[in-house]
């Protein structure tokens, strides 16, 4: 039997603090058919963050020059930094038959489902806002006024979840990775993007 698939687009997002971002990353080294697009940001690097890797690091003066270019399938402004990702890179490696993963906040993963209806939309859900809170803290990324703005912003963003076609709580990472496999184990079979041929 011959078969063909085309590559699909996933989105992942969810209020800052959810564990997207490790959800990712696990479900990236577990499955060789997906991807991560690399998105372009004006935040200020950290230690562990590779140029090109995890993000493409880009001055003020870069990231608004691509904006012009109409460059972005979608960007945003996420806690004071410039997010977005490139056209460019998603096409690419979806014409490569590959499955593409975007980890993007809520605002850039509203506008990805409208331009690219064909997507999967995913939104990661904490168990409860106290244990977003406790998340937010332990990160020990932000300082306690910077923690109840995104917790504000995170009850929005929860408001919004019907925008996407699944949800999974992340209370326990493993059942929320396997939770999120099996949805990608079925929407690569959907007949829309796999294309088995008989002979
Ligand atoms: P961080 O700076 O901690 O890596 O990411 C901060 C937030 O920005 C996270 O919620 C992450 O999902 C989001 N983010 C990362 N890249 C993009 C992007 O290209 N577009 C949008 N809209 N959000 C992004």
């Amino acid at each position: 039997m011959r078969e063909e698939r085309k590559g699909m687009l996933i989105v992942v997002s969810g209020p800052s603090g959810t564990g997207k971002g490790t959800i990712c990353e696990k479900l990236l080294a577990e499955d060789p058919s997906l991807t991560f697009s690399v998105s372009a940001t004006t935040r200020y690097r950290r230690e562990t963050e590779i140029d090109g890797v995890h993000y493409h690091f880009i001055s003020e003066e870069k990231y608004d020059e691509l904006l012009k270019e109409d460059a972005f399938l979608e960007h945003a402004t996420v806690h004071g930094h410039r997010y977005g990702t490139l056209k460019s890179q998603v096409e690419e490696l979806m014409e490569k038959g590959l499955n593409v993963v975007l980890d993007i906040d809520p605002q850039g993963a509203r506008e990805v489902m409208r331009q690219r209806p064909d997507c999967v939309s995913i939104f990661i859900l904490p168990p409860s806002y106290a244990a977003l809170r406790v998340r937010l803290h332990t990160r020990n990324t932000d300082d306690p006024k910077e923690i109840e703005r995104r917790l504000g912003n995170a009850k929005g963003e929860i408001e919004q979840m019907h925008l996407y076609q699944y949800a999974v709580v992340n209370d326990d990472l493993e059942l929320a990775y396997q939770q999120i496999s099996a949805i990608i184990a079925a929407e690569k079979q959907r007949t829309t993007r796999y294309f088995p041929v008989v002979e």
